[in-house]
C-alpha cells in the first residue's frame, strides 16, 4: 500500500488562484456531462446475459486513468457488470502523487485524454471551470497534482466505483471464465469473472530496471525513480544518478531542492537524447492503425524507436541544471561499485566517484514473469520471441520478451490450442506497445486504445453468447402496432369490396339479358 505521507508535493507557484465561482462552475460542468451522455442516448442497459456463479463480466485491474476510461466506455456500450479494483488507496492510483516527480506533465495541455469524445469531460473544461479561461490560456503544461485532481473529478463525475485496497494475486482459468484470488487488508477471497483487463500501467508490464552495478549494493544505499521515498533522504548528501531520461532528471532536481550537497548525473552517450523517437508515432494514423501492421514492420519500427530511450523534456533538464552543484557527466557509463567506509564508490568511464546515495534512473523492463498476478499462467503466454524471428541484423532480446498480443490486447498462446482462455485476458499495460503501438501507455493513448479494447470486449462477450442472442433477437415481441391503427381502413375496404362485387354481379346479369 502506498504511504500517503510520502506524496510528492506540488510547486505552489504553478497552481493559479481558483475562479471565484469555481464551485458552481464545476457543478455546472458535471450536469453538462450527465446531460451530454443522456442526449447521446448512451445510458444503454446491460445486454450481457447473467451467467450463473459469475460475479463480473469484466474485471478491470487498475483504477488509474486507463481503467476508469475503460469502465466508462463499457458502460456506454451496455456492458455494466464490470468491477474495477486497485491495490492502492483512493486518490493514489497510478503514479501522479507518488513516484512521478516532475513539476508539470510532460505531455501538452491540449492532448485528448479519457473524455472519450465528451467536451465537458475534457481536462480543458475542468481546468477552465476551476481556474478560469484566462488561466488555461496562460497555462503551459498541467501541474502534476492537478492532473491527479482531474482524474479524481472524472471518476466522481461519472460515478465510477473502484474497490481500492484490493489486489489481484492470482488468476485461475476455469472452463468458462476465471476465478481470481484477491487480497484486501490481508484477507484472501475469490471471485469469478468472464474477462480480465490488466490496466496496470508502467509497472504492470514487469519491473523497474536496475543494472547489476546498482542492484548489487545494499538497498539502503540506493533508490530507483519508481520507488516511493521521502525526499529528505537527500539532504546534505552527495548523490550519484545513473540515467538521463526525464525521471532521472526529476529526482536529481528534487535532491537539489531538498538540500543535497552535490548531484552528479551520468549518461552513457556523448549527448542527451534530443529527439524522442517514440513521439514519431503520435499522429492519428499511427495511433489508430499501428496494430494492423505486419509483425516485421512493428518489430522494425520499435527496434528503431527503442535503440535510444526517451529523452528528457527541456523544463526537466533546466530544473536540474539551474543548480551550481549539479554536475552532468556525458559518455560515462558505470562499471563497478563497492561500499567503502559507508560510502558508495563507483568506477565509471570518466573516473572514480564516491557517493552517499545512488539513484537508479534506469526506467522499466518488460518482464511478465515479475508480475505476481501472472504466476501460474505465465508459461502459457506467447512472447514475441515465441512467434517472430527477426532478421539477423534486427535481433533484440528486449523486444523478444514483450508479450505477443492480438489486436484486442489479448494474450496469445505460446503453443496454439493449449490455453484458449488467454483470449479473455487483455493486457493494457505498457507491455502492449510492441503489438499495439502507442494505443497504450500515455494520456493520449486512451483515445485510441480504450475504444478498441471496449469494442473487442463487447464483440467477444456477444459471440460467446451467440445462441442466447439468436434466441433473444428471434423472441423479440414488442409490437409497434396493435392492429387498431388500421382496422377501420381494412373494414372499410372490405365493405367497399363487397359492394363493388354486388355492383359487378348486377352489371353482369344486365349484360347477360
Ligand atoms: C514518471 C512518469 C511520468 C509520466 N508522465 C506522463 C505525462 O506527462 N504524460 C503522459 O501522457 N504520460 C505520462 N506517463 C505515462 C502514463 O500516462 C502514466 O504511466 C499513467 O499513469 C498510465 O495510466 P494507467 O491508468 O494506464 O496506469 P497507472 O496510472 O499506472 O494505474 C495502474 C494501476 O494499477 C494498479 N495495479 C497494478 N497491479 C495491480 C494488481 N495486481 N491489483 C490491483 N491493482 C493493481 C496500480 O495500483 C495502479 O493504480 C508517465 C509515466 C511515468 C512513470
Amino acid at each position: 500500500m502506498k504511504d500517503k505521507s510520502l506524496s510528492v508535493a506540488a510547486n505552489p507557484a504553478l497552481i493559479p488562484p481558483e475562479h471565484p465561482n469555481a464551485r458552481e462552475r464545476i457543478a455546472d460542468l458535471e450536469s453538462r456531462t450527465r446531460r451530454a451522455v443522456a442526449y447521446l442516448g448512451e445510458e444503454t442497459p446491460n445486454w450481457v446475459p447473467q451467467t450463473p456463479e459469475i460475479d463480473h463480466d469484466v474485471l478491470i485491474v487498475g483504477g488509474g486513468q486507463t481503467g476508469l476510461a475503460l469502465n466508462f466506455a463499457l458502460r456506454r456500450a451496455g456492458i455494466t457488470n464490470v468491477s474495477v479494483i486497485d491495490a492502492v488507496p483512493e486518490g493514489f492510483e497510478g503514479i501522479w502523487l507518488t513516484c512521478a516527480r516532475m513539476e508539470t506533465l510532460r505531455s501538452s495541455k491540449t492532448l485528448p485524454g479519457p473524455e472519450l469524445g465528451l467536451e465537458s469531460l475534457t481536462f480543458r473544461s475542468w481546468y477552465e471551470a476551476r481556474f478560469g479561461e484566462e488561466a488555461f490560456e496562460k497555462l503551459d503544461r498541467c501541474e502534476r497534482t492537478l492532473w491527479a485532481d482531474y482524474v479524481k473529478w472524472y471518476r466522481q463525475t461519472l460515478d465510477i466505483t473502484v474497490r481500492n485496497g484490493v489486489t489481484l494475486k492470482r488468476i485461475i482459468p476455469l472452463e468458462r471464465g476465471f476465478e481470481v484470488e484477491l487480497v484486501q487488508s490481508d484477507k484472501k477471497f475469490r471471485e469469478r469473472t468472464r474477462k480480465i483487463v490488466l490496466a496496470t500501467g508502467m509497472i504492470g508490464s514487469g519491473e523497474p530496471s536496475t543494472p547489476p552495478v546498482i542492484a548489487s549494493l545494499p538497498r539502503t544505499y540506493w533508490v530507483h525513480t519508481d520507488d516511493i521515498f521521502d525526499s529528505e533522504i537527500f539532504r546534505g548528501q552527495t548523490v550519484g544518478v545513473l540515467g538521463a531520461a526525464s525521471s532521472a532528471f526529476d529526482v536529481a532536481a528534487i535532491a537539489l531542492e531538498f538540500g543535497a550537497r552535490e548531484v552528479h548525473l551520468f549518461a552513457r552517450h556523448a549527448q542527451l537524447v534530443h529527439t524522442t523517437r517514440l513521439k514519431g508515432l503520435s499522429y492519428a494514423g499511427a495511433l489508430e492503425h499501428f496494430p494492423e501492421l505486419p509483425d516485421a514492420d512493428k518489430w522494425h519500427l520499435m527496434r528503431y524507436i527503442w535503440a535510444r530511450s526517451a529523452g528528457p523534456i527541456a523544463d526537466t533538464v533546466l530544473r536540474a541544471t539551474r543548480f551550481e552543484n549539479f554536475h552532468l557527466h556525458l559518455s560515462s557509463n558505470w562499471h563497478s561499485s563497492a561500499i567503502v567506509n559507508d560510502r558508495v564508490t563507483i568506477d565509471t568511464d570518466t573516473g572514480r566517484f564516491e557517493f552517499d546515495k545512488i539513484v537508479a534512473g534506469t526506467g522499466y523492463r518488460v518482464n511478465l514473469a515479475a508480475r505476481p498476478e501472472l504466476t501460474g499462467i505465465i508459461d502459457d503466454i506467447a512472447l514475441w520471441r515465441d512467434r517472430f524471428t527477426p532478421p539477423e541484423d534486427e535481433e533484440s532480446e528486449t523486444l523478444g520478451s514483450y508479450p505477443y498480443l492480438g489486436t484486442g490486447f489479448e494474450f496469445m498462446e505460446k503453443t496454439p490450442g493449449t490455453a484458449p482462455y488467454l483470449a479473455d485476458i487483455h493486457c493494457m499495460s505498457n507491455a502492449a506497445m510492441l503489438s499495439l503501438g502507442r494505443a497504450v501507455g500515455e494520456i493520449t493513448s486512451i483515445r485510441y486504445g480504450v475504444p478498441r479494447l471496449a469494442n473487442r470486449l463487447g464483440q467477444d462477450l456477444f459471440l460467446a453468447d451467440r445462441q442466447h442472442h439468436i434466441e433473444r433477437i428471434k423472441s423479440f415481441n414488442r409490437p409497434d402496432l396493435t392492429g387498431e391503427e388500421y382496422a377501420d381502413a381494412a373494414r372499410r375496404r372490405q365493405s367497399e369490396s363487397a359492394s363493388d362485387r354486388g355492383n359487378n354481379d348486377k352489371q353482369y346479369e344486365v349484360a347477360k339479358k
